[in-house]
């Protein structure tokens, strides 16, 4: 689908803006509930029971803060450099961070597999499809566990608590919810953006009386069936509801149609579903494709598409890079004299509402019930909220079990004991799930259950209150031997974050390896060089998503203004493909500019 649809753009903008408004709202994130006290069983792990173990005393050289996909990469990588005391600490109960926890039915990767599944080549792994499902990625986290030696030091369903840099002895104190007090030479942290499971703050949300769960946390035991796939039967007779319809709610909710009695969706803003054309991996063509190098000539090359650059070939071809090869077309057709930033942000602006008005039509050509696939149009930019591609969701709509419950922007109206109430509506219900999504923009603090309290007992969240300050997105001034492993202030690649993750891992490694080679115990970033890097960020375009123009979210605060500090979440100027070269070169060079050895 990819004929030309003519659009008529004032008529469409003023649309976006309508939608946009009768969503915004005064208490953004304040909106949703935090899930704790009488709450807090929403965020049991159903997966693994906790083993008692005793409390840690030790010290050991390098521990790492979160076992996803960040701590596997930095810990892979430690080891390859010959450091192999190494100790990762995780809240759940085995590696996977986000795969760990979110084992919703339907579950798969949505950046295609072979650059977004870490470590590919140096595990021998071939995803087995083009967008794998969770069981195959979870598993691939366990392999890279194993294989590099992460398992015999981790430490499962252990939640740090304090974390204070030791200032005579130069290395840092850890000490969990847990009782363990260790102490570490280095630390690494990779907490993740989404990791805290949040509910909507709906009147009556507590007075629920049937089944509930966080799809994060989803209960098997209740519906039947399992992560693999495995037909939710127990739910033939159940009236189920879903609150939510993001990227997870368009995973699960195909799956929920199929097994429940009935299957209500209730939604406040549609997602954009483009297709997504998954398929197997055809092993003829994956050893044509698996030469020496091939990751990282995928990841390369699917940033070069993706975020802006100039790639010759699309390798990964689909949808993400398919907005990109659009808008390129759009800027290569303008006449060189008249390439100005207004021209380029407009050739940008045509590309969305060409793509999104395909994505509304694909809606209208697959949902039978005019009303349906009308509500099921998202009035927005593709990126102002998290793009979707699904080939089974807008098709669940046509099972006689399934309706999709719009709400116009408003949201829930209630919910009672036996069910939902919207615009006056009442649907009993026997299990409501809540796709609510996770916690964004709140302090990390809050989200972590910890502060770094770095030298002279500055803590982290002072040392960051007007907006995050860092070296490469990594280092800290003032918090010596500790690195942080996330996307801004670096690539800021949100469309493949494990890009961002490897860079940063095979870095920070190289730095430990380094101190340790020449005998140093400290390392830190000086105040200038932390200082310096910022003042470059800030000569960049700043933010381009995330757009108050965009209808409420997690990617725009929810549409709330951001404060000051927000103007600090940027990425380096020249874009993503720029910044990992620049990375590669500063690492490799061994001269590590701006780092202080002691
Ligand atoms: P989201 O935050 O994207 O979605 C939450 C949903 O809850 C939204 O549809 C929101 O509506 C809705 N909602 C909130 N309050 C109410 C209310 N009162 N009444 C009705 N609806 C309400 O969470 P997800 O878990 O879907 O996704 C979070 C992120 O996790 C994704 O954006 C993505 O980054 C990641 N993810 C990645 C996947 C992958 O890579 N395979 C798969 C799934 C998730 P509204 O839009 O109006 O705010």
């Amino acid at each position: 689908m990819n004929q030309h649809v003519a659009i008529d753009i004032p008529k469409l903008k003023a649309r976006y803006r309508e939608e946009r408004d009768k969503r915004l709202r005064t208490d953004g994130n304040n909106q949703y509930i935090r899930i704790e006290g009488h709450l807090s069983h929403y965020l049991e792990d159903p997966y693994t029971p906790v083993t008692p173990r005793d409390p840690k005393t030790d010290h050991v050289t390098f521990t790492f803060i979160g076992g996803g996909f960040a701590g596997l990469v930095t810990g892979a990588r430690l080891k390859e450099q010959g450091i192999s005391d190494v100790r990762i600490v995780e809240k759940g109960g085995d590696f996977g961070g986000t795969w760990y926890w979110n084992r919703y039915p339907g579950a798969q990767c949505d950046t295609a597999s072979f650059v977004y599944m870490p470590l590919l080549e140096e595990t021998g792994h071939m995803p087995t499809e083009k967008y794998a499902h969770a069981p195959e990625i979870r598993a691939h986290c366990s392999n890279i566990g194993r294989q590099f030696g992460l398992y015999e030091n981790a430490l499962f369903h252990t939640q740090v608590s304090k974390l204070s840099w030791l200032e005579g002895s130069g290395c840092w104190q850890i000490e969990t919810q847990q009782g363990d007090c260790f102490t570490s030479q280095f630390i690494g942290m990779g907490t993740g953006p989404l990791h805290v499971p949040k509910l909507p703050g709906i009147p009556g949300i507590e007075s629920f009386k049937g089944h509930s769960f966080h799809t994060s946390r989803w209960d098997y035991g209740y519906t039947g069936g399992s992560p693999e796939g495995a037909p939710m039967t127990q739910l033939s007779d159940k009236r189920v509801g879903i609150i939510g319809t993001g990227a997870t709610s368009v995973q699960c909710v195909p799956h929920l149609a199929r097994a429940a009695k009935q299957l209500f969706v209730f939604q406040r803003t549609p997602s954009s579903v483009d297709v997504r054309d998954n398929a197997p991996t055809d092993p003829q063509w994956f050893e044509t494709i698996a030469t020496p190098g091939w990751q990282q000539r995928w990841l390369e090359n699917f940033t070069e598409n993706q975020a802006g650059g100039t790639a010759k070939e699309d390798l990964v071809q689909d949808g993400w890079t398919d907005l990109s090869r659009r808008i390129r077309a759009r800027i290569a057709a303008l006449p060189a004299g008249e390439r100005t930033p207004q021209a380029m942000w407009s050739a940008w602006e045509d590309a969305d509402f060409e793509k999104m008005e395909e994505i509304r039509q694909r809606a209208e050509e697959i949902v039978e019930d005019k009303a349906t696939a009308e509500n099921l149009k998202a009035w927005y930019r593709q990126l102002c909220k998290r793009p979707c591609f699904h080939d089974e969701y807008l098709q669940a709509f046509n099972q006689p079990s399934t309706r999709l419950v719009d709400t116009d922007g408003k949201g829930v109206e209630k919910i009672v004991e036996d069910g939902v109430v919207v615009n006056g509506e009442h649907f009993p219900l026997d299990c409501l799930i809540y796709a609510s999504g996770f916690e964004v923009g709140t302090p990390h603090t809050e989200r972590t259950g910890f502060d770094l309290e770095g030298v002279g007992g500055v803590r982290l969240s002072e040392h960051w209150k007007d907006g995050m300050r860092t070296l490469h997105g990594t280092h800290v001034h003032g918090f010596p031997n500790a690195f942080i492993v996330q996307p801004t202030q670096g690539a800021n690649l949100i469309s493949n974050v494990p890009h961002n993750l490897t860079e940063s891992g095979r870095t920070i490694a190289m730095v430990v390896k380094h101190a340790l080679d020449h005998g140093h115990q400290t390392v830190g970033v000086s105040q200038e060089a932390e200082q310096a890097w910022i003042d470059l960020l800030l000569t960049g375009p700043g933010r381009m998503i995330g757009s108050q123009e965009c209808t409420p979210g997690y990617y725009n605060n929810e549409g709330q203004e951001p404060g000051p500090a927000a103007r600090f979440s940027v990425g380096y100027p020249q874009g993503a493909s720029a910044y990992f070269k620049y990375l590669k070169d500063w690492r490799e060079s061994g001269e590590f500019e701006g780092l202080k050895f002691d």
